[in-house]
């Protein structure tokens, strides 16, 4: 294969020959690029304003659009959808309803029909599961609150003379209390007194929860990205002393042999929103876990404009450690989410230091979560509704979402814009991710931290059996130089080259941000 490649880059044909495997529809779920899509603001097809079902499956085929020999879409081959339950509030990470979908987005069949257009297209679907905590609404948390003794122990309930052992009806986590007064009664809420937690040490609980992700598997999804996943434990809940990170590991593990038992393909992903330290605990139970110490560390190199906390080395000893500890886990790089400020940011609204993260993660081992928009260089800050603003469609387009305003983004480039536009982000990103399809080591290579003394430099190499891959970055602001002869290799041929760095005799020339990707025979 390699002898193939290297004869095929004399020729400067190999772009073309190599796109086999990209968007394979046989591609297993924990395999890819996904999506992660606040339905809310992606794309409205009934002219309501807001977002829903049938405006995604009308959009499918931006994202992706099944046909694995052309390139014109995004070409991820997943996607998560932020909650889609009944829920009171705008986001719906608090459900009334475990087992329907909220007639904001559409009916349950609008659901199906979603499930059977992305299959067709090799895309995976994810749904947010959010089983830490209901809506204060929901019927089982009412019943509870008019004394239903059943109901009121699906939640955490507790009174002055009740609370015994580690309960403290004055705890505060985050700054507010998690103890919520109601008469007599205290409830036990992590996130606010709108969400009240569920009691996992409560059997019915477990059996619903079980239920719920068999109800949702049987529809056909893919997966669960798992909402709060270390809080379903939580600081000052219980009275017993328990060790919380074990106690939330060993109900995830019923968990997965539960889903696994039902679609043996089944993902779990996971926010452990926690240092690379404690979301190694948890690598026995879940198939993806969002990588956030990473995501911090890239956006601090980048701002700083030097690798002086080597990045490659933390990443080095991250995935050595999981080697040792899971034979499951897949990392996800991300660079922002929805609880996050939009990339570009967080990186002083620096179009080509954002080109250039995107470069950086999307090179990276695991299964990289692209956020909505963030492949326009949409921007945003919080409060929260400003960092899940409407896609850009374009106003002339019909699908554009108006739940809320578009404040940072009245004068961000629309779809048509930028595909009209060979200097776009969008089509960064499209040529990014069609990269990772094209170069085996990319997409499934292993991690080699490159060995460079110049802290302007993030170095590092992906390799399979036949196929190996040097990318290098400079992350600074002045230009450098890496000499390829350090890899004792006989020869590298540059496949990628971003912001004008060049491959001349053996030697990479990399101009202030700029980044090469190179195979090495
Ligand atoms: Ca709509």
């Amino acid at each position: 294969m390699k002898r193939i490649i290297a004869i095929l880059l004399a020729m400067g044909m190999v772009l073309i020959t190599l796109t086999g495997c990209t968007k394979d529809p046989e591609r297993l779920p924990k395999e890819g690029v996904y999506y992660e899509i606040f339905v809310r603001a992606f794309a409205d097809s009934d002219g309501d304003g807001i977002g829903d079902f049938r405006g995604i499956i009308d959009k499918l085929d931006y994202l992706n659009d099944g046909d694995p020999e052309t390139t014109d879409d995004l070409g991820v081959t997943g996607i998560w959808l932020m909650p889609i339950m009944p829920a009171p509030s705008y986001h719906k990470y608090d459900t009334t309803d475990y087992y329907n979908v909220d007639d904001e987005y559409g009916s349950l069949d609008d659901f199906k029909d979603l499930l059977k257009e992305c299959h067709k297209r090799g895309i995976s679907v994810v749904i947010d599961l959010v089983i830490n905590h209901t809506s204060i609404q929901h019927p089982w948390f009412v019943d509870a609150l008019a004394g239903d003794p059943t109901y009121r122990d699906y939640y955490n309930f507790t009174t002055e003379a009740e609370a015994t052992g580690e309960i403290d009806l004055n705890a505060t986590v985050w700054g507010h209390n998690v103890w919520n007064k109601v008469g007599d009664d205290y409830y036990y809420a992590i996130f606010y007194d709108q969400q009240p937690d569920l009691n996992f040490e409560n059997e019915a609980v477990r059996q619903e929860m079980l239920d719920v992700a068999s109800f949702w598997l049987d529809l056909g999804v893919d997966g669960f990205r798992l909402d709060a996943a270390k809080h379903l434990y939580g600081d000052y809940e219980y009275a017993e002393d328990f060790n919380l990170t074990e106690k939330n590991v060993e109900w995830w593990e019923i968990f997965r042999a539960h889903v696994l038992s039902e679609n043996e393909n089944a993902v779990l992903v996971a926010e452990v929103w926690a240092s690379s330290e404690e979301v190694q605990k948890y690598v026995s139970v879940f198939d993806v876990m969002f990588n956030f110490d990473v995501a911090e560390d890239l956006i601090q190199m980048l701002v700083a404009g030097n690798n002086e906390s080597d990045l490659a080395n933390e990443l080095h000893y991250f995935y050595k450690a999981l080697e040792n500890t899971s034979d499951i886990y897949v990392d996800a790089p991300f660079l922002s989410n929805h609880d996050q400020n939009r990339i570009i940011n967080s990186l002083s609204l620096d179009k080509e230091a954002n080109k250039q993260a995107a470069v950086i993660y999307l090179t990276f081992p695991g299964v990289p979560f692209v956020y909505y928009g963030e492949e326009l260089g949409m921007k945003g800050t919080k409060p929260d509704q400003y960092i899940r603003q409407p896609f850009l469609w374009g106003e002339a387009d019909g699908y554009e979402t108006t739940w809320v305003d578009k404040r940072y983004n009245k004068t961000t480039p629309t779809v048509d814009e930028q595909l009209a536009d060979e200097t776009s982000m969008l089509l960064h990103y499209r040529e990014l991710i069609q990269l990772r399809y094209q170069y085996e080591a990319l997409l499934s290579g292993d991690f080699e931290a490159g060995r460079t003394d110049n802290n302007q430099l993030l170095a590092y190499k992906r390799n399979t059996e036949d196929q190996s891959v040097l990318v290098v970055h400079n992350v600074s602001y002045q230009d450098t130089i890496y000499a390829t002869d350090s890899l004792g290799s006989d020869s590298v041929s540059l496949i990628y080259s971003y912001n004008g760095a060049e491959l001349v005799n053996g030697e990479l020339s990399l101009p202030a941000n700029s980044s090469a990707i190179v195979i090495v025979d």
